[in-house]
């Protein structure tokens, strides 16, 4: 069977690297917000060309944070609203939820699968105070045209960086393209630790300063609280692990776009609509989604062809029980696209003659 993800193999490179850096950390004697975790702050935040970053403990966080810090900082309220994509993984949804703001979905371009920007406008109220964009799948959505609706409307831009590490839009990275960013480092990311991560990228100082607090027990200073923060921090293993795999990321994601032209090229058949690529240079590939009509029998002639594929997601976020409140609300197009997405095995591991196998059984299918 060619499994979807194998994460063994993913990491089976680094495995010398980071029983090093392992033995580093044990000797010491220091794990939590230390000098692996500062390090690892400084590059990512040079890799991303942002001013900051600031660690935490997984991605969800990373956004709820920024909404954190913006309340905080007095910018938004508790029941103000964020525009996000419908058809997002539900964390998206879940931080403006969790942060006690109130989200607005808008419908996907069922080709890119990313937020409509043309939609956005319409749904913009006297509460609405940020758009979160999700690069869903590793592609970056178009930012220069939402840049350019929020600043006429005086909004912040959040970007959900969870899928798209490292990818670039005129010469700028995923993680700098809005006021701030959300990373998740969780293993099956493109960059990927041996357990739950996340960061916040900006170049806001006043907002880098309230976050470092905020993850921190609302505390700059050990015993002084200035916030009802939370406990939310990367630690120094995950830290370091992270720097090794950080150094190779750029190659991983290069290793993964080279799969993903194959696809493109190489797939010819009628019954399975390839992704559209708006701007190659930006992809990084996270998932290869296809869409086809008839999703159970291709997925059930893939297994069988030995090929395991998943779907990302089955489930639209407003049809989950959990936004119940959502259900009255229609998004035909995140509806389809949750209904005929399939996603096909990719990584910057996975054998050519593997996608070689993939290929011809997908030209096969009948
Ligand atoms: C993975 C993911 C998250 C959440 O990250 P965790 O580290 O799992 O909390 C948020 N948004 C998107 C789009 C994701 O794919």
């Amino acid at each position: 069977m060619i499994p979807f993800l194998d994460l063994k193999a993913v990491n089976a490179p680094y495995e010398r690297e980071f029983k090093k850096v392992y033995e580093e950390v044990i000797a010491s004697g220091w794990y939590i917000l230390g000098q692996q975790v500062n390090a690892f702050e400084q590059e990512f935040a040079a890799y991303c060309g942002t001013k900051h970053c600031i660690s935490v403990a997984n991605g969800l966080d990373a956004l709820i944070l920024i909404i954190e810090g913006y309340k905080e900082l007095g910018i938004m309220n508790g029941g103000d609203e964020v525009i996000v994509p419908a058809n997002t993984y539900i964390a998206s949804i879940l931080a403006i939820s969790r942060a006690g703001l109130v989200p607005v979905l808008v419908e996907p371009d069922i080709d890119t699968f990313l937020i409509d920007v043309n939609a956005i406008e319409n749904k913009i109220t006297s509460k609405t105070k940020a758009i979160l964009p999700v690069h869903l799948y590793g592609q970056l959505c178009n930012m220069d045209a939402i840049n350019t609706v929020a600043k006429k409307y005086g909004l912040k831009v959040i970007e959900d960086s969870a899928q798209s590490h490292g990818s670039i839009q005129n010469g700028k990275r995923s993680g700098s393209l809005g006021d701030a960013s959300g990373f998740s480092f969780y293993p099956g990311k493109n960059l990927g630790a041996l357990g739950d991560g996340g960061a916040i990228t900006t170049n806001d100082d006043e907002l880098a300063n309230t976050l470092k607090a905020l993850r921190n027990y609302g505390s700059h200073q050990k015993y002084y609280n200035l916030y009802k923060g939370v406990n939310s921090r990367l630690d120094e293993m995950q830290a370091a692990f992270l720097r090794v795999k950080l150094r190779d990321l750029d190659s991983a994601n290069e290793k993964r776009r080279n799969v993903a032209a194959r696809y493109l090229k190489e797939l010819k058949n009628d019954f399975i609509v390839l992704p559209k690529v708006d701007n190659g240079e930006s992809h990084v590939w996270h998932l290869f989604v296809v869409r086809t009509p008839n999703r159970e029998k291709l997925q059930s002639y893939l297994k069988e062809c030995g090929v395991q594929t998943v779907i990302h997601y089955p489930i639209a976020p407003h049809k989950q029980e959990a936004y119940k409140e959502l259900d009255d609300h229609a998004f035909p197009l995140t509806e389809q696209i949750h209904a005929s997405v399939l996603s096909l095995p990719i990584s910057n591991t996975i054998e050519s003659d593997d996608v070689t196998k993939i290929i011809s059984a997908l030209n096969n299918f009948r």
